[in-house]
């Protein structure tokens, strides 16, 4: 059997027709920029997500980025985030000027630990950003508490999370503001690049849409300096095709990550992340915990099994942070986790054998193993 990480062909298979003639009416308009589709998307995710706004953009990264600049973080801030999480999260309060504060995350689903919060402030503190990460919403209560103490602006990079629930609320209204990536293997993802930020705030809605389209409201007037990080109108109307399928999507990666933890409860060597019972986790990836994970890896390679690491090195020891003068010892979990974690394949159109095929792979080259 070959089992890939994620087969976006057979999602694409099962839309290709209705992404066909979404793709012809955006062709037949010329709107391939702005325009009718992405004012129709923007409307619906919006509505999905439960705020007010949703501004789409070039990217996830770009929804990031935009959301430094139309907060005002800049240079002398300090922007707290975890250190597991995607690099982009940290590149864009870098890219604004601000400075990037790691914190440790929870053992138990590797999202953001509140209670390494109070450590990190600062009085240059002036935001959060709480990482939805592999698709299990952060603790927002305890870092939404900590946020309104100390009046610091809550963001969530959503960016794995597209549908998950906290408490009935979805990512992306769970803040002040969030950012989405539509990247194509994101639970919602475009066929290329596309992000969206999503608010309840009016003024930072239109300050976002100003900055994706150099700093203008009107033609020729740029009232800000800004960028050109709009969204395509094919990739818009793509989105609106598969946004009507995206809870089915991620109910079927529900039910494949049940039969992942039903096979691997009381494993003693096997140790999947956690959700959290206040949360409905969309699980973007399926996390495990295992020892001497290269050679795990390698070996149900030999399997045909495509898995993933999600994150071998943690941020506060990526090179391209090194002047935050970060060390090994700093983030301890951060850095258990970056040893440990291996993702295996999670996408809606795999099947129940290949899941069982996959733990019992898992299963069978941990048997020689010693804990
Ligand atoms: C994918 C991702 C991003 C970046 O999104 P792009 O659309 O690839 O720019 C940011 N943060 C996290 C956690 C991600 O997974």
């Amino acid at each position: 059997m070959n089992i890939p990480f994620v087969d976006l062909n057979a999602q694409h298979a099962e839309v290709v027709s209705e992404l066909q003639s979404a793709i012809d009416a955006v062709m037949s308009t010329s709107a391939f920029t702005g325009g009718p589709q992405v004012e129709r998307f923007e409307k619906r995710y919006a509505d999905y997500c439960g705020t007010r706004h949703c501004v789409a953009v070039g990217s996830g990264t770009a929804a990031l980025e935009l959301l430094m600049r139309a907060y005002e973080i800049g240079p002398g801030d300090e922007v707290i985030l975890p250190a597991n999480t995607f690099v982009a999260t940290a590149e864009a309060v870098a890219l604004a000027g601000a400075k990037p504060v790691f914190v440790d995350v929870r053992d138990d689903t590797a999202n953001l630990n509140p209670h390494q919060l109070a450590a990190a402030l600062s009085p240059a503190t002036k935001a959060i950003i709480a990482v939805h990460l592999y698709g299990v919403p952060a603790d927002i209560d305890a870092i939404g508490a900590f946020a309104r103490e100390h009046d610091l602006i809550l963001l969530e990079d959503a960016a794995q999370a597209h549908g998950a629930e906290h408490r009935r609320r979805r990512a992306g209204s769970l803040g002040d503001a969030a950012a989405f990536s539509f990247y194509p293997s994101k639970n919602l993802g475009a066929c290329g690049e596309a992000g969206c930020i999503t608010t309840d705030d009016p003024a930072i809605a239109e300050s976002a849409r100003m900055l994706r389209d150099h700093g203008s409201k009107e033609k020729y007037r740029h009232d800000i300096v800004g960028r050109n990080d709009r969204i395509d109108g094919i990739q818009a109307a793509i989105l609106s095709v598969k946004l009507k399928r995206l809870d089915r999507w991620n109910h079927r990666r529900g039910e494949l990550a049940a039969r992942y933890d039903e096979a691997f409860t009381g494993h003693p060597l096997i140790h999947p992340l956690h959700t959290r019972p206040e949360c409905k986790a969309v699980h973007h990836l399926y996390v495990v915990r295992v020892q001497d994970r290269d050679r795990v890896r390698q070996a149900l390679a030999s399997d045909g099994i495509a898995t993933g690491i999600h994150y071998p090195i943690p941020l506060h020891l990526q090179p391209a942070f090194a002047s935050l003068g970060g060390a090994p010892g700093d983030l301890p979990v951060c850095e258990s986790l970056a040893d440990e974690v291996l993702s295996l394949p999670m996408f809606p159109h795999l099947d129940e054998a290949q899941v069982d095929y996959v733990c019992e792979s898992l299963a069978g080259c941990l048997e020689g193993v010693h804990s």
